[in-house]
């Protein structure tokens, strides 16, 4: 079994990132990346944290909005149409999840296409379901370029997603088939889930619940694809796989923490970067 180091692999691509905004500079171009944040939820906080200092290290320039949990979908559109006709800035993000009241989808739909490095706005879920150029949703590219970094064969494999989330489960559904995958989804309505995770060469979890993946639903030497980020009471981070127990049955597994977590900032700041060389 081996372990895929999402922080080492993050690690190199944000030094190769490095390198590429020095370059640019030396062309006149400050790639900058401008985040929405409403209210003050918790693990909200962590990860911006994470994503400016992923901007700081990079040398990518960084603006956090934070508005008050009772901002209203007005002010936030007007805020992020400010931001679509400001020329400095290259990638828009808005920071989910939005207070009660405040729709996400309006948010992202409002978000400048050319801008939307989150790959939320319906324009580039729409190419990237017709597998063209577009911006990627940060995790699913994340999880792909894991398993290219081992050169895990992905085509002509049975990949099992479990989670239909619009920002993880759909869009890996479509990075998946591009990659000549045969694509599975199941969900919480799906019946018989061990029967069919057992048939996965690929099998991801994204789901939200710790520990769900027990050995007993993987296939012997399946690549195993960690997303879940959830805290026990102890205050410690567990995925949603049973890592003890099923790395002894795979032959790829990632860690959490360690594993996606880290390649999702990293691919973040790869999409702000190839925004700002979009508008070269
Ligand atoms: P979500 O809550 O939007 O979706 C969860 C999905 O799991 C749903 O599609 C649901 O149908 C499915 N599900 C729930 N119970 C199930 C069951 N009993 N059997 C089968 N399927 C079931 O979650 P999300 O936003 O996709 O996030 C999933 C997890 O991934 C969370 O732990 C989240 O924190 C984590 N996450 C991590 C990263 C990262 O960068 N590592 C990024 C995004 C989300």
């Amino acid at each position: 079994m081996q372990i895929i180091d999402g922080k080492e692999l993050a690690r190199i691509i944000r030094s190769n990132l490095k390198e590429e905004v020095e370059q640019l500079k030396e062309k006149g171009i400050q790639p900058k990346l401008a985040v929405i944040m409403v209210g003050d939820d918790k693990a909200s906080k962590v990860y911006v944290r994470n994503k400016s200092k992923a901007c700081e290290e990079i040398g990518i320039l960084y603006e956090e909005y934070l508005l008050e949990e009772t901002t209203t979908m007005d002010e936030l559109l007007s805020l992020i149409n400010k931001l679509n006709e400001d020329e400095t800035i290259n990638g828009i993000l808005v920071q989910s999840p939005l207070p009660k009241g405040l729709d996400a989808n309006v948010a992202f739909r409002t978000i400048s296409p050319k801008k939307d490095v989150d790959g939320f706005n319906p324009i580039n879920v729409g190419k990237l379901s017709l597998n063209q150029d577009c911006f990627v949703s940060c995790t699913p590219y994340g999880i792909i370029k894991m398993l290219e970094s081992k050169n895990i064969e992905i085509e002509g494999k049975h990949a099992v997603i479990i989670g239909r989330s619009n920002i993880v489960g759909k869009p890996l559904i479509q990075c998946l088939l591009n990659k000549n995958a045969t694509v599975t989804v199941c969900h919480s309505k799906t019946q018989n889930l061990g029967e069919i995770t057992k048939t996965a060469d690929i099998l991801v979890a994204a789901i939200g619940k710790p520990k769900f993946v027990t050995e007993d639903m993987v296939k012997d030497n399946a690549v195993v694809i960690d997303v879940g980020i959830n805290r026990t009471d102890e205050g410690k981070l567990v995925g949603d796989v049973d890592f003890e127990n099923v790395s002894k049955k795979a032959s790829y597994i990632t860690p959490v923490p360690g594993g996606v977590g880290p390649m999702t900032v990293a691919m973040l700041m790869v999409n702000v970067v190839k925004a700002a060389k979009n508008n070269m």
